[in-house]
């Protein structure tokens, strides 16, 4: 299965019957996040230890979508968000403190006087927005 000793997603998918997971598939498994954002952060996590999404095989990438489907229908029902983000932080310029590839699949949540435009756009702040500058 190809796992590393030190990362902490190859632990989870090393423990067998880990309660923390809570769906999986052939290549991929599902965990909330241990320090979720918001209510519901969820990650999509590839079973073998590779970094990049863009090093992953067509069969490894259905099983992460399957997953990602599958995930987004259970936090429907289980906390009906308003929307979702969802993302990849693909290498460590790119911010990626896990080298092991997850998707983040993040609920959101109407909040009165919070105004989330432009989303991911937020990973740079300051060229986030661009609709004022118009
Ligand atoms: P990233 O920075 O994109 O690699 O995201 C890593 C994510 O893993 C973060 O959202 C962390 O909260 C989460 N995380 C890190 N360590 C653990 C852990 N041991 N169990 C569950 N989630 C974790
Ligand atoms: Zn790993």
């Amino acid at each position: 299965m190809n796992q590393v000793a030190s990362c902490p997603f190859c632990d989870i998918a090393r423990a067998s019957k880990c309660e923390r997971i809570v769906n999986e598939n052939e290549h991929a498994f599902v965990i909330k996040d241990g320090y979720p954002v918001t209510i519901g952060h969820s990650l999509i996590i590839l079973k073998r230890h590779v970094g990049s999404f863009f090093d992953t095989t067509q069969e490894e990438k259905l099983s992460v979508l399957e997953l990602l489907d599958q995930t987004k229908a259970a936090i429907d029902i289980e906390h009906n968000p308003d929307a979702y983000n969802m993302g990849i932080n693909d290498g460590a310029a790119a911010g990626q403190t896990v080298p092991h590839l997850h998707i983040h699949l993040i609920p959101r949540y109407e909040e009165q006087d919070k105004d989330p435009k432009g989303g991911v756009r937020w990973v740079i702040p300051g060229k986030a927005d661009y609709w004022s500058k118009q």
